[in-house]
């Protein structure tokens, strides 16, 4: 077996930790060696009532363990009062999960501006704020692991989810930018599309109750581990996990087809419609921004037609 992967002398914040996935997560990186802020607001799956139950449970869990970890009640929406409890408890931050999230779900038709901002307001604003208290930090000790929670609802859009669908693919943007401009200073970011029963998948009743017992909140909790790790120097990626499935999601763009620019019309985009959206062996998977203009801009400079 190769080396162990430690986090001793590493610091995390975990929000959301209280339940679900937090707690896998907070619980894998606890008993590895880090001190741990476990962040809950002790919420329902819908946002309502806060307690301080879930995230004291999960600290006296990691104690038992004979790990390091404190206490944070805060909302995500005061993400700067959460580091800040990192800050007091252990003077800095190396690991950031914003994993926290609640779901507001009805469809588009009946859905109000409250519910949209609500879970704008906890997923995106939520990450931002944390993100931003830690990223000074971050770039200042040229160290920093961040993971992002976003959703196949954010990849593929989900029935009665135009809120979350938009919250959790706002974080892959997110993720993606934060991942360029961290690189110079060895901040690596990324973003996971978990699958999992928690209460909040359960609640919702998405996935078949027979894979419940499957579908392990802890068997998310390594891949976290991973990119969370000093080892590893993925930055950028989105990665789905849940029931022991590990993969990668990437950009796929068709060859496309150049049409002369003096003739352009509907009618032309019409009569090659196929031949724009085919996916052939010609389609290309770019790893970033600059390599996909790049290579649209070479077939410009060679007057490509067709
Ligand atoms: P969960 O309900 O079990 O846990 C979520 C935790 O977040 C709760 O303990 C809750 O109290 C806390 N929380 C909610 N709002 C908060 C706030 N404003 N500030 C601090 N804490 C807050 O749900 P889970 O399934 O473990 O979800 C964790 C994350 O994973 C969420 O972002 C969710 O959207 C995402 N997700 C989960 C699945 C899945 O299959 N379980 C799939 C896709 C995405």
């Amino acid at each position: 077996m190769s080396q162990e992967i430690r986090f001793d002398g590493k610091v995390a914040i975990v929000t959301g930790a209280g339940n679900g996935l937090g707690r896998a997560h907070a619980l894998l990186l606890g008993a590895r060696g880090a001190k741990v802020v476990v962040n809950d607001l002790g919420v329902t799956t819908a946002g309502l009532g806060t307690s301080s139950e879930a995230a004291d449970a999960v600290v006296a869990e990691i104690k038992a363990m004979g790990g390091e970890a404190v206490a944070d009640y805060h909302s995500v929406t005061e993400g700067e009062k959460i580091v800040a409890t990192a800050l007091a408890a252990f003077g800095t931050v190396d690991i950031l999960i914003n994993n926290a999230g609640i779901l507001r779900d009805t469809s588009f038709h009946k859905m109000t501006e409250e519910q949209w901002d609500l879970i704008q307001d906890v997923h995106v604003k939520g990450a931002f704020r944390l993100t931003h208290a830690v990223w000074p930090i971050m770039r200042d000790k040229g160290y920093g692991r961040i993971v992002m929670t976003a959703s196949g609802a954010g990849i593929f859009g989900n029935f009665g989810q135009c809120n979350y669908s938009t919250a959790k693919s706002g974080l892959i943007g997110f993720a993606n930018s934060l991942a360029i401009e961290g690189a110079a200073k060895n901040i690596r970011v990324n973003t996971i599309a978990p699958i999992a029963a928690s209460r909040m998948v359960i609640a919702s009743g998405i996935f078949p109750e027979e894979l419940h017992a499957k579908l392990k909140v802890e068997d998310v909790a390594p891949l976290v581990g991973w990119l969370c790790s000093e080892e590893c120097q993925d930055t950028g990626g989105l990665f789905e996990v849940g029931g022991g499935f590990h993969a990668k999601y990437r950009w796929e763009r068709s060859y496309g087809r150049f049409l002369h620019t003096d003739s352009l019309s509907p009618e032309l985009v019409r009569e090659n419609w196929e031949r724009i959206t085919r996916f052939d062996d010609k389609a290309v998977h770019h790893a970033n921004g600059g390599e996909g203009f790049k290579e649209l801009f070479e077939r410009m400079a060679g007057n490509a037609i067709g």
